[in-house]
C-alpha cells in the first residue's frame, strides 16, 4: 500500500497523529475535519495515498465511496442539519490543500457560514456538442 511519510492524512491513517475518527475498514477511513466549514464537517479518504481522484483505481474509489450513504445519514442525524454538500477537490487550482484524496461531507443549515459561487454560463451555438465529442473521444481512447 502506498503511503507518503510527509502526508498528514497518511499520518492520521497510521495513527501517528490524532483525529476524531468515525469509520474505518481495509480501504477507507473517515474523521472530522479539523477546520470545519460547519459543525460535523467530515472527511472520507482512501487509506492508501493517492493525490487526486483520477489516479485511483475505480474499484477502490467505489469501495471508499460505498460508505457515503451511511456516513451522510449519520452526520445528518447527529448534527440535525437540513442537507449536506459532498465536495472533492483535485489540484491546487480546485482548492486542494492536502494532497491525499479526500471527500468533504459538509452539513448545511439556513444562514450557515459557507457560501459558494456558482457562475453558471451558456455554451455558444454548437459548442456543447463539440465539447461532448472531445470528451467522448478521450473516453474511447481509455476504454
Ligand atoms: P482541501 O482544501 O480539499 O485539500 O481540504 C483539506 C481539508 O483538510 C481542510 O478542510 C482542512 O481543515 C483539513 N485538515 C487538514 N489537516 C487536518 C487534520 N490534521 N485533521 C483533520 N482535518 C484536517
Ligand atoms: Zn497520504
Amino acid at each position: 500500500m502506498k503511503t507518503d511519510p510527509d502526508c498528514v492524512f497518511c499520518k492520521i491513517v497510521a495513527r501517528e497523529i490524532p483525529a476524531a475518527e468515525l469509520l474505518e475498514d481495509d480501504d477507507a477511513f473517515a474523521f472530522l475535519d479539523i477546520g470545519p466549514l460547519t459543525p460535523g464537517h467530515t472527511l472520507l479518504i482512501p487509506r492508501e495515498h493517492y493525490t487526486t481522484v483520477d489516479e485511483m483505481p475505480g474499484d477502490l474509489l467505489a469501495r471508499v465511496t460505498q460508505h457515503l450513504p451511511l456516513l451522510v445519514q449519520a452526520v445528518q442525524a447527529a448534527t440535525g442539519c437540513d442537507g449536506v454538500n459532498i465536495l472533492q477537490n483535485n489540484h491546487r487550482i480546485a482548492g486542494q490543500l492536502v494532497p491525499h484524496v479526500h471527500i468533504h461531507i459538509i452539513p448545511r443549515r439556513p444562514g450557515d457560514a459557507w457560501t459558494f459561487n456558482w457562475p453558471a454560463s451558456e455554451y455558444a451555438e454548437g459548442e456543447m456538442g463539440k465539447m461532448a465529442d472531445r470528451i467522448y473521444r478521450e473516453l474511447e481512447r481509455r476504454c
